[in-house]
């Protein structure tokens, strides 16, 4: 592959001698070569989780994007975690609203409510859940190990720094434990001395062999949702999935989507009217330029494993680059997930309006009357209207 230069095809810019990080260029034409409609001073958007600490347990692993890593990302952060069979995320509690999305495998997770209503359950891949604030819960991995995300609705969260049993535990005085629990001092001499955060133990058994039976019963709003399960919404150029507390009602803090782009495809110009986006790269690679106002505009590269981010109300498109199906979550602090398109408004606003505004011939007129705003489309227009749609 040859080595790509800081050149615009008109000739703009010069040859880089080094010192240089080639790999990072070839990952990212589009900052060394921005498009030439960037401009002005955007933030950084983006981050990947191949640049962040590794908390390294037996057990499992996590690592986080927080406003410390990416400054901008004020709404919401994310965590991306691995557990092995029987690996656990121990029992704890946070000040934040806590929403995932299961990667590969499979977890049992435990939650009890503040009126002592249970919830046991098992979540398999394309599976989320979400434990509102201050509820306390845990995760462990089932046979084959499991790897997710988790997302958070403060971005200065950081999961190394909940409230933990174990932690709680190493620092109440003996006497007021045994007073609590009705049973001498001795039985808490094996407790840990300092948070576990992720341990490994064995496998747990069937779920029924887990059934605790709760006088007051179970959660009354599941704090599971598949996800992978919802019929999506087919576009020409690829697929979405929304989730939010209309379906998912347990889910008040954190609305989502997942999108799934087609080679070439793309998630068309929109913004959205409620918050921050936060994004999640699940496959493939893409590029989005976000656009801010005022001249404003700046374009990302992005592939499995980053985090992205849109302040809220900027326009942006997100566009598949690569060979393989782009999947990404897109996630927002709201109860709803919103977005406004910019065909379906142009569409329904006064066509000589339109025309006079920006110039535009009959072309793009025509093409807006027959517009029904799917979220993901081939740019070409070789669109079928879907009539579910
Ligand atoms: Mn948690
Ligand atoms: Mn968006």
């Amino acid at each position: 592959m040859p080595v790509p230069q800081p050149i615009r095809p008109d000739g703009a810019g010069a040859t880089d001698f080094g010192p240089r990080d080639v790999m990072r260029d070839l990952e990212n034409p589009d900052l060394l070569v921005p498009p030439a409609t960037d401009a002005g001073l955007i933030p950084n958007l983006r981050y990947s989780f191949s640049d962040t600490h590794m908390q390294l347990n037996h057990g499992g692993w996590s690592r986080e994007i927080t406003s410390r890593e990416l400054p901008i990302a004020t709404t919401l952060a994310g965590v991306n975690m691995r557990l092995t069979p029987g690996g656990v995320r121990e029992l704890h509690w946070h000040q934040q609203a806590e929403w995932s999305y299961m990667i590969l495998g499979s977890a049992r997770i435990t939650a009890v409510d503040q009126n002592g209503r249970n919830f046991i359950a098992d979540v398999g891949p394309g599976d989320l859940w979400y434990f509102p604030p201050g509820v306390p819960h845990s995760i462990q991995g089932l046979e084959d190990g499991c790897e997710f995300l988790l997302v958070f609705d403060d971005g200065a969260f950081s999961d190394l720094n909940t409230l933990s049993i174990s932690d709680w535990f190493a620092h109440t005085p003996r006497d007021v434990l045994s007073a609590n629990f009705g049973v001498p001092e001795s039985a808490f001499r094996d407790f840990p001395r300092e948070q576990v955060y992720i341990y490994q133990c064995s496998v747990p058994g069937p779920i029924d062999s887990d059934r605790v039976e709760s006088p007051y019963g179970t959660v009354p709003q599941s704090f599971k949702y598949r996800l992978l399960a919802q019929p999506p919404l087919i576009t020409p150029g690829g697929s979405v999935r929304i989730v939010d507390s209309t379906n998912f009602p347990a889910s008040v803090a954190i609305a989502a989507a997942l999108v799934q782009l087609e080679p070439g495809a793309m998630r068309e110009l929109h913004w959205h009217p409620n918050n921050d986006e936060w994004q999640y790269y699940l496959t493939g690679q893409a590029r989005m330029t976000v656009f801010a106002g005022n001249g404003a505009a700046r374009t990302f590269d992005y592939r499995a494993g980053d985090v992205g981010y849109v302040p809220f109300a900027y326009g942006h498109y997100i566009q598949n680059t690569g060979t393989e199906a782009v999947w990404f979550l897109e996630m927002f602090k709201s109860a709803r997930f919103e977005d406004v398109s910019l065909n379906q408004w142009m569409a329904l606003t006064p066509r000589e309006l339109v025309a006079s505004n920006l110039n535009a011939g009959p072309e793009l007129l025509d093409a807006l009357r027959k517009q029904k705003w799917p979220v993901v489309k081939y740019p070409d227009s070789s669109f079928k209207p879907n009539p579910t749609l």
